[in-house]
Parts: C-alpha cells; sequence; structure tokens
C-alpha cells in the first residue's frame, strides 16, 4: 500500500460536535440514568417510523429477549428463525428457554426465504423471529400472512434496520411500524446511527409496551423519574421478575441528535450504494446486493458474493494489502460452538445457501462520509484482488474506461 493512502474502514459512525454537546447537557443536568432525554427520544423514535410505541433499552439482544417474553415465550417453546445472522438473534430465544430453529435463507439474497417456513411450523412453535438482515427488508408480506394464519407472533430483527423501507399496499413505511407485532432495534455503533450501545423496541400493542417498561427497569411499579417528581412519598413494589435493560439518558441525548442526522445519512449511503452497483456491475462473476422493488436498504453493509473460483481470505488479505478493509458476510450460528449442544437448536431445511453465503461473500466498505474516489478505490482493488485469485488478467483499457466513468 502506498504510505500516502489511509485505510479505508468498513464502517465509520457519524457523531460530531451536536452529539458532544446533547452528552454535556444531560451531564450537567445532573439528572444521567433513564428519564427525560429517553422520553423524547422514544417519542421521536416511534414519530420516525410511524409506531404508536416505542420502547429504548439497553441494547438489541436486551429488546429482543424482552419481545420474546411478552408474546410469551417460554422453556420448550420454538421459535423459527435463521442460521445466517449475528449470533444474538438465537441467543436470545435461548434465554427463554426456548428452542431456535433454523431455515435456509433466499437463493437470491441474506433474508429468511418465506416459502421454507410453513414446514418448520410445529405445536410448539410460539413466534417467528425475522430479520431484516444487512439492512435489507425481509419480505414481511409473506411470513406475516403466515403467522396470521396460524396465529403466531411475528417478531422483527430489525438490529440493522433503522431508516429501511418496505412497501406496503402501495405505500412505502419505515421498517418498525412494525409490520410484525414487535421489532427491535440496535445502535451499536456497527449499525447506521449509534448511541454507543443501546435499542429500541416498537410495537402497536399497548400491553406489549407497558411489560417492556415494567421489565427493563427490575420490574418496578413506578419508575426513578415519577418519584423523583412526586409530591407525596411512593413505595414502589416488584410483582414480576425483571431486568437491568434501560438505556441512559446520556444515550439517548445522544441518540437523538442521531436521529436528527439519519434521512441525511441513509440519503448519502443510498448514494453510495448506487455508485459500488455501477461499478461493480463491469466486474465479470460478482454479485452486487439485490434490492427487490418492494424494499429500499439502509445498506448497513454493502455484501457483495465472490465468484465461486475465488477464495474469499485470500482476496480479502488482498485488499487490506491495499489498504481496504472487509469482513466475512453474515456468520451461520449453528456451525459455533455455543450451538454444538443437541438442544441448542433444531435444523429444519438444508442450510446450504446459509453456508455457502458465509463462505463466498465479503462486505465492502460503505458508510456516509465515503468519496467517490473511496468507492473507485475500493472498486479497483476488488477487481485487482479478484484478477489475482480467479488468475484472471484484467483489460487496462477498461480498468481505464471504469475510472473515468
Ligand atoms: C447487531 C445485531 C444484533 C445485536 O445488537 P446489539 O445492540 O449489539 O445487542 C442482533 N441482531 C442482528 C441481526 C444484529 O446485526
Amino acid at each position: 500500500m502506498s504510505p500516502l493512502l489511509s485505510t479505508i474502514p468498513v464502517a465509520k459512525p457519524v457523531l460530531g460536535e451536536e452529539e458532544a454537546e446533547a452528552a454535556r447537557r444531560v451531564i450537567l443536568s445532573g439528572w444521567v440514568t433513564q428519564g427525560p432525554e429517553v422520553a423524547a427520544f422514544e417519542r421521536e423514535f416511534a414519530a420516525y417510523v410511524g409506531a404508536a410505541h416505542a420502547c429504548a433499552v439497553s441494547n438489541c439482544t436486551t429488546a429482543l429477549h424482552l419481545a420474546l417474553m411478552a408474546v410469551g415465550i417460554g422453556a420448550g417453546d420454538e421459535v423459527i428463525t435463521v442460521s445466517h445472522s449475528f449470533i444474538a438473534t438465537a441467543n436470545a430465544i435461548r434465554y427463554c428457554n426456548a428452542v431456535p430453529v433454523f431455515v435456509d435463507i433466499e437463493a437470491d439474497g441474506y433474508n429468511i426465504d418465506p416459502s421454507l417456513i410453513e414446514a418448520a411450523i410445529t405445536s410448539r412453535t410460539k413466534a417467528i423471529l425475522c430479520v431484516h438482515q444487512l439492512g435489507m427488508p425481509c419480505d414481511l408480506g409473506p411470513i406475516v400472512e403466515i403467522g396470521k394464519r396460524h396465529s403466531i407472533p411475528v417478531i422483527e430483527d430489525a438490529a440493522c434496520a433503522t431508516g429501511s423501507e418496505i412497501l406496503s399496499d402501495g405505500r412505502w413505511e419505515k421498517i418498525g411500524k412494525p409490520h410484525g407485532d414487535i421489532a427491535c432495534f440496535s445502535f451499536h455503533p456497527r449499525k447506521v446511527v449509534t448511541t454507543g450501545d443501546g435499542g429500541m423496541l416498537t410495537t402497536a400493542n399497548a400491553d406489549y409496551d407497558r411489560k417492556f417498561r415494567l421489565w427493563r427497569q427490575h420490574g418496578m411499579s413506578v419508575t426513578d423519574a415519577v418519584r423523583h417528581g412526586s409530591k407525596q412519598v411512593i413505595f414502589e413494589d416488584y410483582d414480576e421478575l425483571g431486568y437491568n435493560y434501560r438505556m441512559t439518558d446520556l444515550q439517548a441525548a445522544v441518540g437523538r441528535e442521531q436521529l436528527r442526522r439519519l434521512p441525511e445519512l441513509v440519503a448519502q449511503r443510498r448514494l453510495v450504494a448506487e455508485q459500488y452497483c455501477q461499478r461493480l456491475s463491469t466486474i465479470a462473476g460478482l454479485s452486487p446486493p439485490a434490492e427487490p422493488d418492494w424494499a429500499r436498504s439502509n445498506w448497513q453493509s454493502f455484501c457483495v458474493r465472490l465468484p465461486d473460483t475465488a477464495d474469499q481470505r485470500a482476496v480479502m488479505q488482498n485488499l487490506l494489502d491495499q489498504g481496504i478493509s472487509t469482513r466475512r458476510g453474515v456468520m451461520n450460528i449453528h456451525l459455533e460452538g455455543a450451538y454444538s449442544g443437541e438442544s441448542s437448536h433444531r435444523i429444519a431445511t438444508s442450510l446450504m445457501r446459509s453456508v455457502s453465503a458465509q463462505q463466498q461473500t465479503i462486505i465492502l466498505p460503505l458508510y456516509a462520509q465515503m468519496t467517490v474516489s473511496d468507492v473507485d478505490r475500493v472498486v479497483e482493488a476488488l477487481r485487482a484482488a479478484l484478477a489475482q485469485a480467479t488468475g484472471e488478467a484484467v483489460s487496462p483499457q477498461r480498468t481505464m474506461d471504469v475510472a473515468v466513468a
């Protein structure tokens, strides 16, 4: 790598003076844990996605746990989901002593294949946990339909999908309205907006929302903020087992600023994705991600499938040598040691596509501040890496055409 070129990271959060000022405001207010900023962030997030209720929590993993609890998931129940996801998706099911049931992904994407769900349903199936992987909406229409037909609630793992949209009855709607029963979001720095760590649950069901609020704060009948503001002495009760899954006001204040930036961030990410798709179409054998006409991704991650002949690790190393960070495609949960136990999960279909996606895809750098020349650098480095990996000569003429396009 030329010493003049800095390494292009795979992701980069956009955090500035506004977030720093928000954190400062909270610190100097003297109220730093769950309080007025969390309440305001919830109102603003609910308005943004078009949900009746939004409840902030410590991260998306705890959000998933509360969502599963709210729909009544308990010991021995089965929850249909994908193995091709971050491990937290299935871990949350196991926190309920329930069994994740894995089905394969679609042939032309990285989301659950809805046509495989129905055959995986048994008398013990109590929920479908679908994932909007990499920010690309999964095919919610048929999934929600199957849920309705079998009276099984649908929970959306929308960890990556803040700002993504789906066409519903001819209207573009934000992921999180929600279209299933509950949607769960993450504000980890690897996602599109961040609060350091953080999560959000959205739902149209007031009873679920009341449960989230109770369970996130130790099952306490009165919140700190209410007790603090009361003119009367209040004693709280703890009638149910709860958790400490709170978001702090420090995080929420940062989150509110991030939410203000979100439309602009998503617009910029879509522009970068478009530039990628144009340029990558000139690399033979490479498959850029497909966006169905009923979906608009926030492009949380930009995942490409390498030609079958290319060695994933060699291509990634070659790119790193050229100053470009990449990541392997999404993992498969059933292949991890934590899932080696017989009772840890059930596999309901072939997982061939899931395994092949992990082995043959890589995540290219994509962040809002990326310039056209950054995109060009990544594409040309990938072209060169693939030419080496597959032993094909690149025509210099073709490379030049692309460089000026
Ligand atoms: C990041 C992620 C999670 C976990 O989110 P945290 O906020 O880190 O707990 C869950 N599911 C998916 C699909 C993710 O990408």
